[in-house]
């Protein structure tokens, strides 16, 4: 019987080592919530990086049964691979490329070819375990290159490929010395899925200035074959974020941050630590609106959670120190004895936390510069259990296409993020109750499982039109 095989970078797993001993615990993401309930089914599996270095064989053999349990599959990855495809050509030229930041991306000739290694690496474990008629669903910008190396291998699979970032103008994309390889990859897929029509546009015109093919419908023709271009915008599991926020333990912790934060209304701020996210420019629009409206001093107070991420990059450590540099100043200018207007973590916290935030929450301000689509919104309107609150959000991120209903904002435009969030500080109960209530039908709707069988769906039709096409 056919099945399905996803691969992805990582795989929804997490691997310590505890005094010699190799312990798994499966995580929790957005996407492994979303296909728990597909992989496991019959004889589908899931292909990734363990997400450690492990050279020694004896290791490795046992983390292929262990994770074989689980119906998961490594790729083992060197820790050259790790720096040059990973860490090198995925973050430090391809993620800073597609969210706009071109002026910092790397052009390394070695980690391009790493990043083809380790592609094909991925793509030689695929084919060990692939029949011919199986469906394989290829994930986001670290396997640019997985599909066309997989159609080589096994031509009558049905590939299907989902980016998770944004993908960006020409403009931008032909600045990268590889761009005609990386589509070539892609269209080796049947389906390219992107979160918004903008991010599918720019990639079919990519492909029409630099492969020459042109695109109708979303459908492209390479001469040989046909394949399809969609846009599929990630949902979240609704369900899991609206009755954890109403869970005895959830209550029990806003309790105890309530007693702690003595302002009356509470701005959350949650990211990870990332130049895309524009913490910054947020940090300054608070800075501004405190400032303008010195009548909210005492009242209102920005928790604002950054995690850590890709701490080893240089960019990201100079970001650390601006945001680091930024509260300091901000807090040392307006607290007092009973009131800081920034209280600021620097690490990651575990759903019930986040769900006490959210629900306290008055205000989430979620401001990137870009982002693919942004989960973090969404998680913040399902946990409004109460229908009050309001989301301020930057029109540039995919999320802000769903959700009119949210005071939008240009993150550039620091004036106006002042007066957003003096309007949301100000919105009456009844206003926030409406839109708040709209956010939640579209976000309870195309829910996480929504975008599985949507994607899927398309994919099976994808086959279906193309043997009528043939
Ligand atoms: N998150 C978390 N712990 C934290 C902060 C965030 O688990 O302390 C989760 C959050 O719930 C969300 C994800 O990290 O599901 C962030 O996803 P998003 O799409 O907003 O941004 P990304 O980090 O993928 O760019």
């Amino acid at each position: 019987m056919a099945k399905l095989i996803i691969v992805s970078n990582r795989l929804p797993v997490k691997l310590q080592e505890k005094e010699g001993e190799l312990q798994f615990k499966t995580s929790e993401g957005g996407l492994a919530t979303g296909l728990g309930s597909i992989y496991k089914e019959g004889d589908n599996l899931w292909i990734g990086w363990p997400g450690k270095v492990v050279e020694e064989a004896d290791k490795q053999q046992q983390i292929i049964k262990e994770l074989q349990k689980e119906s998961m599959f490594p790729v083992f990855l060197t820790e050259a691979e790790i720096k040059e495809y990973y860490e090198g050509f995925s973050n430090e030229t391809l993620w800073p490329t597609f969210h706009y930041f071109s002026q910092y991306a790397v052009y390394d000739q070695q980690f391009w070819e790493t990043y083809k290694n380790a592609n094909q690496k991925f793509c030689d474990e695929i084919v060990k375990h692939a029949g011919p008629d199986d469906t394989i669903w290829v994930h986001d910008y670290q396997l640019l290159l997985l599909p066309s190396m997989l159609r080589e291998k096994l031509p009558d699979c049905t590939i299907g490929f989902f980016q998770h970032i944004p993908f960006p103008s020409y403009e931008v994309f032909r600045l990268l010395p590889w761009r005609k390889e990386l589509l070539e990859g892609m269209l080796g897929s049947d389906l390219v899925g992107f979160h918004t029509y903008d991010d599918m546009r720019h990639f079919l015109s990519s492909v029409n200035r630099l492969v020459g093919y042109g695109s109708m419908h979303g459908w492209i023709n390479t001469g040989t074959r046909s394949l399809l271009v969609d846009s599929f915008p990630m949902g979240i599991d609704y369900e899991k974020y609206a009755q954890t926020a109403v869970s005895e333990e959830v209550a029990k912790r806003e309790r105890i941050y309530r007693s702690n934060l003595k302002a009356e209304k509470l701005i959350i701020s949650i990211d990870r630590l990332d130049y895309s996210k524009g913490i910054p420019q947020r940090l300054d629009a608070f800075e501004k609106f405190l400032e303008k409206y010195p009548e909210f001093h005492d009242k209102v107070t920005l928790v604002m959670l950054v995690v850590p991420s890709r701490d080893e990059v240089e960019k990201y450590k100079e970001l650390k120190e601006e945001v680091d540099e930024m509260v300091g100043r901000i807090n040392g200018k307006y607290s007092h004895i009973d009131w800081n207007p920034i209280q600021y973590f620097y690490r990651s916290y575990p759903l019930e936390t986040l769900s006490a935030f959210y629900r306290m929450a008055d205000i989430a301000l979620v401001t990137p510069m870009r982002d693919g689509m942004n989960l973090v919104c969404k998680e913040y309107v399902a946990s409004k259990h109460d229908q009050t609150g309001v989301l301020i959000l930057s029109e540039m991120a995919g999320a802000s296409k769903e959700l009119s209903d949210a005071l939008l904002i240009n993150p550039n435009d620091i004036d106006q993020m002042v007066e957003a969030l003096h309007q949301a500080l100000t919105m009456p109960v009844e206003e926030q109750k409406v839109h708040m209530t709209s956010m939640q039908e579209t976000i309870k709707r195309y829910n996480i499982h929504h975008w599985v069988s949507m994607f899927m769906d398309r994919l099976s039709y994808v086959k279906i039109k193309q043997l009528s096409m043939a």
